[in-house]
């Protein structure tokens, strides 16, 4: 396939995250050279926010793409490079269409099996309705200063401290072991090596021997076992990302793994041996199983305010999440009760399915696109009514300046000047009429119509029943803001609209009250506590 590349960084701010035009053309390059596209050209925009269209470059490539005919896509490190308004970026995208050109995000794929043209439409609408995606920049900023090799975190952590490299716009961060407390460090994993003690153990022995951590704090079971396992101790650099934001990052973006990143601590091979040991600890006590606890992130206790997060049993059979009040300092500290996470995670899914994808609310956010390209129309009609007055006052411009000629009343040369200058106006003024009217053309294409999006809503239903978790909890992100977890109620915040209230659950325990606006509607629920 024959392509264009285009970048973007829309401040120097952002240039010195690291989220630099060379990474992004080296990183565009790289997928062209995996998938043997050929790259005919490359556009870029340099210090251009993304809610502009006009960007020089941007409106050079578009040029080109309909210029061309050996085109077929554009290119972007994420559609935030391409365009951040999604009215634009919409609009953009269907005057390349229309010209046989794809724009392609090499770090956002769409989910197969699902009309991609139209999921890609809603998330490209959530999207807009979601904080920028400064976080998801600055993610990928640390990676880049990661992979220049540099410590992209803002503190060090215990046994090591942060020294500075380079001045200004250049400086970065190198880590190097803190004399002062890179001892204890050592310390730890020589007593859990060579006494065969549990963390516990270890904790109450540097706690009698009068040690303290770094900040102060009595040693706990957690902040040992947090600093056993940290492999940051032999020199790798191990970071990865759990924000929602994390899901629109690039896989190797959302995981920095770096191996020899700095000097160690302690010699892998005493690292290893802890790691061996601590596994065959672990095997006896409870764990956390990513994979079953399909709402992490969604859901805060209706008590205490903080989050709620997954826990297994010892067992294993048994699943549930519990507020990291009750987590961290015992079950009395909150008056919350566990939740049992299968019981909820079906609850959720069931309810998002008819509550969220009920055709009638379908409707309405359809209706808010098309309200907002009406919106936009608007905008093009009345440039376009300018423009019209502006052209006609060039023709006349140039009629006069025809008829002095003709009649030699002035020095010809001075004339046919002016001519050629009105004559380049005049161009110019039909370049940008041109471009108009193909929006307002594009419009007309992209007005989404409901007969396409109702297929969308059954698929995406289909999808929600039955994806591999990863999907649904992207899917769960896209549309849910918060779930809040009372005592006999849950509350589920959407971030669509919402027109029509569906059918409580039949299932016997489950009763719904619900209440709030048309916008942000809450669904209560009432779920039955589980002290698994
Ligand atoms: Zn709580």
């Amino acid at each position: 396939m024959n392509v264009v590349l285009y970048a973007r960084v829309s401040s120097e701010k952002q240039a010195d995250k690291g989220l630099s035009i060379p990474a992004q053309l080296d990183r565009l390059r790289e997928f062209c050279e995996l998938n043997g596209h050929i790259i005919l050209r490359e556009f870029v925009d340099e210090g251009i926010t993304g809610t502009t269209d006009t960007r020089p470059q941007f409106q050079e490539m578009i040029r080109f793409c309909k210029l061309s005919q050996e085109i077929n896509g554009v290119l972007v490190w994420s559609f935030s490079r391409f365009s951040r308004d999604r009215v634009h970026s919409v609009v953009y995208k269907q005057i390349l269409l229309s010209h046989g050109v794809k724009v392609i995000s090499i770090t956002e794929q769409i989910t197969p099996g699902i009309d991609a043209e139209i999921i890609e439409g809603f998330f490209e609408l959530i999207d807009s309705q979601k904080p920028k995606r400064s976080a998801v920049d600055t993610m990928r900023g640390m990676a880049e200063v990661a992979r220049q090799g540099y410590y992209p975190l803002s503190t060090a952590p215990m046994g090591y401290k942060r020294t500075q490299v380079g001045e200004g716009k250049q400086r970065r961060f190198q880590l190097i072991p803190d004399e002062g407390t890179a001892p204890l460090i050592r310390r730890i994993f020589e007593i859990y090596l060579s006494q065969g003690i549990g963390a516990k153990e270890l904790a109450k022995k540097l706690n009698n021997e009068g040690l303290r951590t770094p900040r102060g704090h009595r040693w706990g079971t957690n902040s040992v076992l947090r600093t056993l396992r940290n492999p940051i101790y032999k020199g790798t650099l191990h970071i990865e990302f759990r924000t929602r934001n994390a899901e629109f990052l690039a896989d190797k973006d959302q995981v920095i793994h770096l191996e020899s990143a700095h000097e160690p601590l302690v010699d892998a091979d005493t690292f290893d041996k802890a790691q061996s040991l601590l596994a065959r600890r672990a095997s006896t006590s409870p764990k956390t199983l990513g994979s079953k606890f399909l709402l992490s992130g969604l859901l805060r206790c209706g008590k205490c305010g903080l989050r709620l997060y997954g826990k297994s049993a010892k067992s294993g059979a048994y699943h549930y999440y519990e507020c990291q009040q009750r987590i961290q300092s015992g079950p009395d500290s909150c008056p919350s009760h566990a939740i049992n996470a299968q019981r909820l995670n079906a609850i959720v899914l069931k309810k998002t399915s008819e509550v969220l994808l009920e055709p009638a609310n379908i409707e309405a956010l359809t209706q808010q696109v098309n309200d907002e390209l009406g919106d936009h129309d608007q905008v093009i009609s009345d440039r376009l009514k300018l423009l019209e007055e502006e052209l006609r006052k060039r023709r006349g411009q140039i009629e006069r300046l025809l008829d002095a000629l003709e009649e030699g009343k002035s020095a010809s040369a001075l004339i046919s000047q002016r001519l050629t200058a009105r004559q380049e106006e005049l161009r110019m003024l039909e370049a940008e009429r041109f471009t108009l009217r193909s929006e307002d053309a594009a419009h007309l294409v992209q007005r989404v119509e409901l007969d396409r999006v109702l297929p969308y809503v059954e698929s995406l239903k289909q999808t929600l029943a039955t994806a591999p978790v990863k999907t649904q909890r992207f899917i769960l992100k896209s549309f849910i803001k918060r779930i809040t977890v009372q005592e006999t109620a849950i509350t589920i915040e959407f971030s669509i609209p919402q027109e029509k209230q569906t059918d409580p659950l039949k299932a016997g325990v489950l009763g719904t009250v619900t209440s709030g606006t048309p916008q942000r509607i809450r669904t209560r629920q009432r779920v039955p506590s589980d002290d698994a």
